[in-house]
């Protein structure tokens, strides 16, 4: 097959739900990828961050091979070694409390609505507030939960309960908390939003807010997490911890999984029969989530991060001196937002001519967020093509 007949099968057979960029990807190592011609690419984008390690990282082959071997699923009637021993590695390395594991980030999400719904529901509460600019999925409720209406459109009438205020405005959350509000749902750092950063101190108010008025504080890490942003989880790195936190994109390194993660003393909310899912925490994907925890500890991926993201971040604001279509540069470690003056989908498309891969969002800002395995030849290279993209619409 070629990219015109795969383009053409998708064309006939795939339901014409996502923009796509026609590029067949059929092989992947670290930060590269190739197309079905066999071209090069440079991934700082691997996989809509799902890919953390790089492509084919050689621990996550080797645990996928050895467990496919053994026992591949095994329904949540029994038990099955791995999901303990990922549960437990993900509480160790976070907070006291237990998990719910499913297939994705809008699965995690939709848990954690759900925890929060029956948490209030003995005093009749069931608001919950999310930010604009957020997103959290695309299921009812999620879509529902996500600050954008352009995730809405055609979908009402909405599930209910779910009220948006802007991101970092602590009056404003204040001022929309009611005797019917039962949590506070937030991204560490917008993703999809355009790489916006909490403020440590909004963080600890929005705490404090909660703990107040007996309130769940729900933090979406479904794509800061797993070292993105130079510690395991970005509320590590913004000083404030969650009551419920949500996984996915890097915890399975391209295996799909989703957690969620719910502290102790909340960890019963939801009693059995209450929440299911039939592949949640198989043993074929949680062998891939523990082999990325090894790599990440082994390889010193999190002092990776913080180092390349720093000389990315560094590297950027020297071009911003030079090219003034840079208004700035935002994120934390290798969770990076190029913010541009202009629309930013002539330099994706530039860039791809280019064999870089990078993502633009919200219309001007370019997410940079190559692997956490990322060394600085890569980096010199990509940022070298982004410089002749940007010399080039100057
Ligand atoms: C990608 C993403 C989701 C949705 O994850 P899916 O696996 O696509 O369902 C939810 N929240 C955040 C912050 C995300 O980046």
């Amino acid at each position: 097959m070629n990219t015109a007949s795969v383009v053409d099968l998708y064309k006939e057979y795939i339901l014409p739900t996502y923009i796509q960029t026609p590029l067949v990807l059929v092989k992947g190592k670290g930060a590269r990828v190739w197309d079905i011609e066999g071209n090069e690419y440079l991934d700082f984008f691997p996989g809509w961050a799902v890919s953390g390690l790089g492509h084919c990282h050689p621990k996550v082959v080797k645990a996928l091979k050895i467990q496919a071997s053994k026992i591949m699923h095994v329904s949540n009637n029994y038990y099955n070694e791995l999901q303990g021993q990922l549960a437990k590695r993900i509480v160790d390395s976070s907070f006291p409390g237990r998990v719910f594991f499913a297939n994705s980030g809008a699965e995690a999400n939709e848990c954690a609505i759900k925890l929060a719904r029956r948490y209030g529901n003995k005093d009749k509460r069931y608001e919950i507030i999310t930010m604009t600019g957020s997103f959290h999925g695309r299921t009812m409720a999620t879509i529902a939960a996500t600050g954008q209406d352009k995730v809405k459109i055609g979908f009402e009438p909405l599930l209910e309960g779910f009220k948006h205020v802007p991101f970092n405005d602590f009056d404003a959350l204040k001022n929309a908390v009611t005797e019917k509000t039962v949590a506070i749902m937030l991204e560490p750092i917008q993703g999809e939003g355009g790489i916006n950063v909490a403020d440590k101190d909004y963080l600890r108010k929005a705490k404090e807010l909660c703990s107040s008025k007996d309130m769940l504080l729900i933090f979406d890490e479904v794509q800061t997490g797993m070292g993105r942003c130079g510690k395991l989880f970005a509320y590590q790195q913004l000083g404030m911890t969650p009551d419920v936190m949500t996984l996915a994109k890097s915890l399975g390194s391209g295996t799909p999984i989703g957690a969620t993660v719910v502290s102790e003393r909340i960890a019963t909310t939801l009693p059995p029969s209450s929440h299911a899912s039939t592949f949640g925490g198989s043993p074929l994907i949680c062998s891939a989530a523990l082999a990325t925890f090894e790599a990440i500890e082994e390889e010193g991926l999190l002092e990776n991060a913080v180092k390349m993201g720093e000389y990315i971040k560094k590297k950027v604001e020297k071009l911003k001196k030079k090219y003034p279509i840079i208004k700035s540069v935002k994120g934390i470690a290798l969770m990076i937002g190029v913010e541009l003056n202009i629309e930013g989908d002539e330099i994706y498309r530039e860039c791809l001519k280019n064999k870089l891969l990078i993502n633009c969002t919200q219309k001007n800002i370019l997410r940079i967020m190559p692997p956490l395995t990322v060394k600085k030849k890569d980096i010199n290279k990509a940022l070298s093509v982004l410089e002749g993209v940007f010399s080039r619409v100057k």
